[in-house]
């Protein structure tokens, strides 16, 4: 079974909390027992699992800040001139999907440990990401 979820970001540095839709997507599918898929479409956006609280949110900026600043050139600019060679390499680093258990017809996270999605484009982006559930 596949699920989307549209949001709509603020651009660049939005971090959000998908953790929610995923699990609907997941109790939608009535499968007790397999794999979720979380999988976002397109190349400077992100999503990985995160204690979804400020700080952390604060850090992760940092270190995409540290790893792959903005004030450097990017060959993406050259051929492109778009300004967000960042956002790619970035968003290529930390990938576009994690593959979750489904334990009891439940994603087996942690209390601390959400689903998030990453925007890294200098601009804010309509996003769809697809939820697709395999399992019995
Ligand atoms: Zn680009």
């Amino acid at each position: 079974m596949s699920a989307e979820i549209k949001l709509r970001t603020k651009g660049e540095g939005d971090v959000r909390d998908i953790t929610a839709d995923a699990a609907k997507a997941v109790s939608d599918s009535k499968v007790k027992d397999g794999i979720a898929t979380i999988f976002v479409v397109g190349s400077t956006a992100a999503i990985t699992t995160l204690e979804f609280e400020p700080g952390l949110v604060a850090d992760m900026r940092g270190a995409a800040e540290r790893l792959f600043p903005k004030g450097i050139e990017y060959e993406h600019h050259r051929r492109w001139d778009d300004g967000n060679g960042r956002s790619h390499v970035r968003a290529a680093f930390v990938g576009p999907s994690v593959t979750i258990p489904i334990v009891k017809g439940r994603l087996a996270l942690g209390t601390w440990q959400q689903i998030i999605l990453l925007e890294y484009d200098v601009r804010p982006r309509e996003r769809t990401v697809v939820v697709q559930v395999v399992g019995r």
